[in-house]
């Protein structure tokens, strides 16, 4: 961890730069809330920031990576990112007619030669010495990226942060006595006021108002945003505006622009400021309760079935 600069908007930032920030972030801090929503877990929180769980795959991390860059910086997006074609190791390949010849493997590669000859990880494929690349694209992950980027620009919401304000824009603010961060994907300032952009991608059979509406319930969307507008608040002294781009990943490519509902907005407040003073209180202390804290009520706690479940047997048994 490097010291966390003072609180204020920095451009520009390598991402590793600013991952270095000792300074909470809301993804991290989410580690701390479980299931339901509603139950801390600091024990949890500690095990994340630890390191002991919690880690995306690196080809997620990538992909991510790609895809905004292609929506939010496009013109970045060939300097920053190599198109990686199929493995031309030549392999003996037996023909229909049982004879033999050789052929490119023609797997995807995540290497390059020294000479630039795409290569997958296979032994003997993979060059000595080679580290795998870290901004690649394979062919058709570029095709997926192309397609989102293009459903995604039919909206005029989305055109209209194309060429305006600053992509990956970093915000440093102290919030609930802690020193807080935050990585945005897009940040707009004009005479009228700041608009965040938070670009989500989401399985497209489930971009649907339900779908979506779940979406943000489940990955706590609403927690994220709320923190995001209250970090710059904090900075500008004024509320910005919150827009999610939902983006469709895979076949049925579709995207839509969302706002959060206000009731949304208010109860993710509450849950990241809960979640902002149990960590205040344990690296205080010392002491990183987990879920259900020993000697917490007076006793076990009496627990009953899904309200579903008794329902539905309610007729056959009574209550
Ligand atoms: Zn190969």
């Amino acid at each position: 961890m490097k010291d966390c600069p003072e609180p204020g908007v920095y451009k520009a930032v390598p991402y590793s730069d600013y991952a270095e920030w000792d300074a909470l972030n809301i993804s991290s801090l989410l580690w701390g809330l479980m299931g339901d929503g509603m139950t801390v877990n600091m024990r949890r929180l500690k095990a994340f920031l630890d390191g002991e769980i919690g880690h995306k795959s690196s080809d997620e991390l990538r992909f991510g990576r790609a895809f905004h860059c292609q929506l939010l910086e496009p013109h970045l997006f060939t300097d920053e990112f190599v198109v990686l074609d199929l493995c031309e190791k030549k392999v003996n390949r037996e023909q229909p007619d049982g004879s033999k010849k050789q052929e490119p493997c023609g797997n995807a590669a995540k290497y390059m030669t020294a000479d630039g000859s795409p290569r997958c990880g296979l032994k003997g494929h993979k060059p000595p010495k080679a580290e795998e690349l870290e901004d690649y694209v394979t062919p058709a992950e570029r095709e997926m990226i192309r397609r989102m980027r293009e459903a995604a620009n039919e909206h005029p919401e989305v055109r209209a942060i194309h060429n305006r304000g600053g992509s990956e824009v970093c915000v440093v603010a102290d919030m609930h006595g802690q020193r807080c961060k935050a990585r945005l994907d897009k940040f707009v300032r004009s005479r009228d006021g700041a608009w965040i952009v938070d670009i989500k991608t989401i399985d497209p059979k489930k971009l649907h108002r339900d779908g979506w509406s779940k979406a943000i319930d489940s990955h706590n969307y609403h927690v994220k945003a709320a923190f995001y507008i209250d970090i710059v608040a904090a900075v500008l002294g004024r509320r910005p505006e919150f827009l999610w781009v939902a983006c469709g990943k895979g076949e049925g490519f579709d995207a839509a622009p969302f706002a959060p509902h206000p009731t949304d907005i208010l109860q993710g407040r509450g849950i990241y400021t809960e979640l902002l003073s149990a960590y205040g209180a344990a690296t205080a202390t010392g002491k990183w309760p987990g879920a259900f804290p020993a000697g917490s009520t007076g006793g076990p706690e009496v627990i009953a079935r899904p309200a579903y479940a008794i329902s539905r047997l309610k007729t056959l048994y009574g209550a």
